[in-house]
């Protein structure tokens, strides 16, 4: 199993630290954040380390995802939450802070809820020719 003696969510795993655990079987945990975004606020991670969605073998990250829906599910009926983002942070840039991958459920219960993700649409950024390239480059890859 891999492990990272200084990484917070291992410790965590290996029960070195606390953490109020919503979800845990022999591969994946689920676990209240300690800043609470919203009520519910949880993350859920694979107990291997595997710093972000890059580095995530497919595997792992199938063990993971999969159970994300009946997760999601349980906080959604004991809040009553009336939505759900669910994201994940990789590198700096995107805000990563904690460097073991990790996916934020954050129930949502109106605009003013403590939550928000600017987002800016820019529909004329890019020509019909510029994303043609772009996805035929990245399709390509496979
Ligand atoms: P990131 O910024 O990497 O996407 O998210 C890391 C999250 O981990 C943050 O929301 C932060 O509040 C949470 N966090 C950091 N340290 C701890 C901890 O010791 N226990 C718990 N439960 N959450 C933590
Ligand atoms: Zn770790």
């Amino acid at each position: 199993m891999r492990t990272d003696p200084n990484c917070i969510f291992c410790k965590i795993v290996n029960n070195e630290i606390p953490a109020h655990k919503v979800y845990e079987d022999d591969k994946v945990l689920a676990f209240l954040d300690i800043s609470q975004v919203t009520k519910g606020h949880t993350l859920v991670i694979p107990k291997e380390h595997f710093k972000n969605i890059y580095e995530l073998p497919a595997d792992v990250a199938a063990d993971v995802f999969k159970r994300v829906p009946t997760i999601a599910k349980a906080i959604q009926r004991e809040t009553g939450a009336i939505g759900m983002n669910v994201l994940s942070n990789a590198e700096e840039i995107a805000g990563q802070t904690v460097y073991h991958f990790h996916i934020h459920l954050i129930p949502r219960y109106g605009s003013e809820d403590g939550f928000g993700a600017k987002w800016i649409a820019q529909n004329d950024a890019f020509t019909k020719e510029e994303l043609a390239t772009l996805a035929s480059n990245i399709h390509a890859q496979f």
